[in-house]
C-alpha cells in the first residue's frame, strides 16, 4: 500500500504546482528551463531549471539589496510570524517536498521525509529565536558615558549549498538569515534545485515580501564570482567541499566578507573494548549508511580496539548484509543510487587502493546488479593510514575497519587529518569518555551517539572543515553584526 502511493506520487511530482522549471528572483519565477534535471535511480529527467549566469546574479544581489531596509525593519515578532507560515506551509506539503527531493537525490523516502521533518525544524526553531536576538549594555569606562553594543542583521546573505541534503542544507540558511533580518540569494547544487525550488515556492506563499528570498539556479562559477565579490553582500554561507570553500574565501577576500563554511569532513568512529558492542554496531549503521554515505559527518574511519574488533567487524557485516538496495520510492528500500557515475568511480578508487595496500572485502565491494550508479554497501578490513580512504573522504558506503591496541594511539589516529568536522566513539568508562571527548579536535563529537544532528545544538567543524556553525542560538549569529556605541553627555 506504501509503494502504490508513492508510485502514485510520483507521477505527480509533474502535477504538483511545487514543481518549478523557473528560477525565484525578487518574488517571481523567472528564466526557462533549459538545465536538466536527472533522477539518480533510473536516469529519467525528472525537470529542469534555468542556466543563469552573472547577469541574473547581480539581478538578483541587488533585488536582495533593495529589499533589505523594509525587511530589517520589521519587528522580530513580524519576521517570526512569516517564518512559521512557512514553517506550517512545508510541513502540509511535506509528501511532495519528499517526493521531489527523492526524484532528484535518490535517497529513500522514508528518509526523504526524515529530511523534510529536519528542514522544518530549523525554520521553526528561527522563528523562535528571531525574537531573542538581544545585545548588551556595557559597564561605563567614565562618568558621563553608557556603552551598549547592538546586533544587527549583517545585510545582504550570499548562500551555496550541496546535493546530499537538498532541504535541510537550504533551510538551515535562509531561516536564521531571514531570523535575524537579512535577504538572502542562494544557489543551489545543479544535481537537486527542485526541492530548492519548491521550497521557495513555500516561501513565496508564506508572504515573504518580493526580493527577501531569492534561488538562482545555474552556472556555478559564474553566480560564485558574483555572489563572493558584489559589494552588496556581507556574507557568504557556504556548504559544500573544502576545495570550493577555500576558493570561496579567497574570493571574497578581495572585498573582506565574512565567510561562513561549512565543508567535508573524514569522521573517525572508534570503538573501545568497553563499548556496548550492539550499540556500537547500530551507531555504525546510521552513521555510516545513512543517505549511502553521502553525508560529511558520516564515520569515514571505523577503529576498533583488537579484543573486540573480529566480533564488531562479523556483527557489522551482519547489518550491512541485511540492507536493501533498490529505487528509493520501493518499499523496504534502505539503499539508494550514488547522486552520480563521478561519485561510484570514486569510491571504486578508494577500494581498489585499499586493496592493493591490503586491506579484505567482507562483505560487498562491488557495483550492484541493478546497474547505473548502485553500489553495494561494503565492511572492509586490514585498512591502514597509508591508504587514500584514510586520508580522503570517501562520500560512498564503504565502512573501512582499523585495529587499534590502545587508547593513546586510537587518539592519535583520529586526530591524524586536515578535517574536523564529527567524531564517534563509544565507550562505558566515564572518565575514558570524558577524556576522549576532550582530546578529539572535531567541532562534534557523538559518544554512544551515531546521529548528532539537531536544530537545538551547534553543528560546525574545525580545522579544514569549517570556520562557523549553524543551528541553535550561535548559530543565528553568524548572520548579524555587533555594533558599539558609547553615548556620552549623561548627567547624573
Ligand atoms: P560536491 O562535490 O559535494 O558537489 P561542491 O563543493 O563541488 O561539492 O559543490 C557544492 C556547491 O558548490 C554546489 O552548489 C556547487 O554548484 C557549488 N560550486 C561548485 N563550484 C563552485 C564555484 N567555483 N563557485 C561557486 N560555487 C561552486
Amino acid at each position: 500500500m506504501y509503494l502504490l502511493k508513492w508510485t502514485r506520487t510520483v507521477r505527480q511530482i509533474s502535477d504538483t504546482r511545487l514543481l518549478k522549471s523557473q528560477a525565484y528572483l525578487n518574488g517571481s519565477f523567472v528564466g526557462v528551463g533549459n538545465a536538466p534535471v536527472t533522477n539518480p535511480s533510473t536516469g529519467e529527467v525528472i525537470g529542469s531549471v534555468p542556466d543563469f549566469g552573472a547577469d541574473e546574479a547581480t539581478e538578483a544581489v541587488e533585488a536582495a539589496a533593495a529589499a533589505f531596509e523594509a525587511w530589517a525593519a520589521q519587528t522580530p515578532k513580524q519576521r517570526s510570524i512569516a517564518l512559521r507560515h512557512w514553517f506550517e506551509l512545508v510541513v502540509s506539503a511535506k509528501e511532495d517536498l519528499a517526493a521531489i527531493l527523492t526524484s532528484e537525490q535518490g535517497k529513500p523516502v522514508s528518509e526523504a521525509l526524515g529530511e523534510i521533518d529536519y528542514a522544518a525544524s530549523y525554520i521553526e526553531y528561527y522563528a523562535e529565536e528571531a525574537k531573542r536576538i538581544s545585545g548588551e549594555v556595557i559597564p561605563p569606562h567614565r562618568h558621563g558615558v553608557r556603552n551598549i553594543a547592538l546586533r544587527q542583521p549583517i545585510g545582504v546573505v550570499a548562500a551555496i549549498t550541496p546535493w546530499n541534503f537538498p532541504a535541510a542544507m537550504i533551510t538551515r540558511k535562509i531561516a536564521p538569515a531571514l531570523a535575524a533580518g537579512c535577504t538572502i540569494v542562494l544557489k543551489p547544487a545543479p544535481e537537486t534545485p527542485l526541492t530548492a525550488l519548491a521550497l521557495a515556492e513555500l516561501a513565496g506563499r508564506a508572504g515573504f515580501p518580493a526580493g527577501v528570498v531569492n534561488i538562482i539556479t545555474g552556472d556555478a562559477r559564474a553566480i560564485g564570482a558574483v555572489l563572493t565579490s558584489h559589494p552588496k553582500v556581507r556574507l557568504v554561507s557556504f556548504t559544500g567541499s573544502t576545495e570550493v570553500g577555500k576558493l570561496l574565501m579567497r574570493q571574497a577576500s578581495h572585498s573582506v566578507k565574512k565567510v561562513a563554511l561549512e565543508l567535508g569532513g573524514n569522521a573517525p568512529f572508534i570503538v573501545f573494548d568497553d563499548a556496548d558492542l550492539d550499540a556500537a554496531v547500530e551507531g555504525a549503521m546510521l552513521s555510516k549508511f545513512r543517505n549511502m554515505g553521502q553525508t560529511c559527518i558520516c564515520a569515514n574511519r571505523f577503529y576498533v580496539q583488537a579484543s573486540v574488533h573480529d566480533a564488531f567487524i562479523e556483527k557489522l557485516s551482519r547489518r550491512v548484509s541485511e540492507l536493501q538496495i533498490g529505487d528509493g520510492f520501493a518499499e523496504g528500500t534502505t539503499q539508494g543510487p550514488l547522486i552520480s557515475e563521478e561519485a561510484i568511480l570514486k569510491v571504486e578508487a578508494h577500494l581498489a587502493d585499499a586493496v592493493s595496500k591490503g586491506a579484505s572485502v567482507v562483505v560487498g565491494g562491488k557495483r550492484h546488479p541493478m546497474g547505473g550508479t548502485f553500489f553495494e554497501p561494503t565492511v572492509i578490513s586490514g585498512a591502514s593510514s597509508d591508504m587514500i580512504l584514510a586520508r580522503q573522504e570517501t562520500f560512498g558506503p564503504v565502512a573501512p575497519v582499523f585495529r587499534f591496541e590502545n587508547e593513546k594511539d586510537a587518539i592519535a589516529a583520529a586526530n591524524d587529518t586536515e578535517s574536523g568536522l564529527a567524531a564517534y566513539f563509544y565507550s562505558s568508562d566515564l572518565s575514558r569518555i570524558f577524556r576522549v571527548m576532550e582530546k578529539l579536535e572535531y567541532g562534534m563529537v557523538g559518544i554512544n551517539a551515531g546521529l548528532l544532528s539537531t536544530e537545538l545544538a551547534p553543528f560546525g567543524g574545525i580545522k579544514e572543515s569549517g570556520n562557523s556553525r549553524e543551528g541553535s542560538h550561535h548559530g543565528i549569529l553568524e548572520f548579524t553584526e555587533l555594533k558599539y556605541a558609547s553615548i556620552g553627555g549623561i548627567t547624573a
